[in-house]
């Protein structure tokens, strides 16, 4: 299935709508999600929805939901999310937030309590479209671990995504660094078994600890484990991720006495800067501008293309999916369009 953009969000606001959505939540949903495509990570867009129907028939997510500041003290900020949107419920805290960094150079951010806030790189471009620099540490609970820690052989954690964002300079497009915590996001792995596909090997354990390449294992009733990234060092981030946005930041981890059924929770840890209040701009823009290009010009490796910058894969995929459209594979088109039909909504 190869489909525009605009066509695609209209869709996805018809079925949002008829789950209960005002339209200007719906908009906002419609538009992450279909973004999400577009930059490249299908495993963060429309192939979503029949997992947010899921939770909205068994009422664990709440539409029309508006985030909840639960308390303020100087630069600190607390949310609940309500288990609303968590497009919805992260933009209106980033909002909040970003207010409060221009005020005062610095904000930081404990949200709990969002139902899937999607792809985390949305929140940081829209700190760096305000001028500020971000960082976002997110859990994921309120349903099985996916991801075994360091030496486990089996889940014990979700895919724990981190964020850091930098605002763009007069010569260098915003810097978005944006990625979870397991060497493949989990909607990858769905991506794939939708789509019939092996995985690449070192990616994935089965039930019983054991490397596999069949994407399958990941919704056996027992299911496997993905591997976390970089060995002892991505686990470490994906512990951090747990403590700072479960533990301290108050939403809760996934340690197995916390509820647990088909729910998908976000909680996230974000701090703000506003960068100006530390160095001069001009400085700041010659150095990214200097420093990224020394990157960019290493001469590549044999089978590789050239180096990137973080945030250049997603800008060359907006280009290209723009014009051409967006593919989705058959089954993520079967589960979407089903999906659709069980809140009454026919997809042609
Ligand atoms: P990924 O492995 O595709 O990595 C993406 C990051 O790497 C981006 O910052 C991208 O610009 C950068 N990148 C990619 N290729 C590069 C290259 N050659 N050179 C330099 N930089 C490069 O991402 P992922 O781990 O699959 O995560 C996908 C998305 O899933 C993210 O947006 C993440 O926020 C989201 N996610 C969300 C949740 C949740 O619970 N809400 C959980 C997990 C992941």
């Amino acid at each position: 299935m190869l489909i525009n953009h605009i066509v695609l969000k209209g869709l996805v606001e018809e079925i949002l709508i008829a789950g209960g959505s005002d339209m200007p939540e719906a908009e906002i949903v419609a538009d992450h999600l279909v973004l999400a495509n577009l930059s490249g990570h299908d495993s963060h867009g429309v192939g979503m929805i029949p997992n947010y129907v899921r939770n909205l028939k068994a009422k664990v997510l709440h539409p029309n939901q508006h985030v909840e500041r639960l308390r303020q003290d100087g630069s600190i900020l607390v949310f609940d999310g309500k288990a609303g949107y968590g497009q919805v419920i992260a933009r209106e805290a980033m909002n909040e937030a970003i207010d409060v960094a221009r005020d005062t150079g610095l904000a930081l951010t404990a949200l709990r309590n969002a139902h899937h806030i999607g792809r985390v790189g949305t929140y940081g471009e829209q700190c760096a479209d305000a001028g500020l620099v971000s960082l976002h540490f997110v859990n994921v609970t309120g349903h099985k671990p996916y991801v075994a820690p360091h030496r486990g052989s089996d889940g014990r954690f979700g895919t724990n995504p981190i964020c850091i964002a930098l605002p763009d300079t007069t010569d260098e497009p915003r810097i978005i660094l944006d990625f979870a915590t397991s060497k493949v996001a989990l909607g990858k792995v769905r991506v794939a078994n939708n789509s019939g596909l092996k995985m690449p090997e070192g990616l994935l354990l089965d039930s019983d600890g054991n490397p596999t390449t069949d994407p399958a294992v990941m919704w056996e009733d027992k299911p496997g484990a993905l591997l976390p990234i970089a060995e002892h060092k991505g686990y470490g981030l994906a512990l951090m991720c747990e403590l700072l946005s479960g533990a301290i930041g108050g939403g809760g981890t996934l340690q197995p006495k916390n509820t647990r059924d088909t729910r998908i929770i976000n909680n996230m840890l974000s701090i703000l800067i506003d960068p100006s209040r530390l160095t001069d701009p001009s400085f700041i823009a010659s150095e990214m501008k200097a420093m990224c290009d020394y990157a960019r010009q290493s001469p590549p490796r044999e089978g590789y293309g050239n180096v990137l910058v973080p945030g250049d894969p997603e800008r060359q995929f907006r280009e290209e999916r723009m014009a051409n459209g967006i593919v989705i594979d058959d089954e993520t088109w079967r589960q979407f369009v089903e999906a659709a039909a069980e809140l009454g909504v026919t997809v042609a």
